[in-house]
């Protein structure tokens, strides 16, 4: 069981410890979970955005019947 200094918060950490115990910051590797969640909010913006917009301009321009005067003919 080794110590070494957390490269955020400067305090001893075991180095079994996967995370510093004070601040949180992985000492291990490198922190995954900021790419993980810039590829998550990509991702998220990349589908939900075309979805959302589907679904504002399906709302904002309602279904109209179309006018069919001009193509009626009305029989006797
Ligand atoms: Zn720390």
């Amino acid at each position: 069981m080794a110590l070494e200094p957390c490269k955020v918060c400067g305090s001893l950490t075991s180095t079994e410890e996967e995370i510093c115990m004070i601040c949180g910051y992985p000492a291990k590797g490198r922190p995954k979970s900021r790419w993980l969640k810039w590829i998550a909010l990509i991702l998220a913006v990349l589908i939900g955005l075309p979805l959302l917009i589907g679904i504002i301009q399906s709302m904002s321009t309602p279904t109209k019947p179309q006018p069919s005067d001009s193509t009626t003919t009305v029989l006797p």
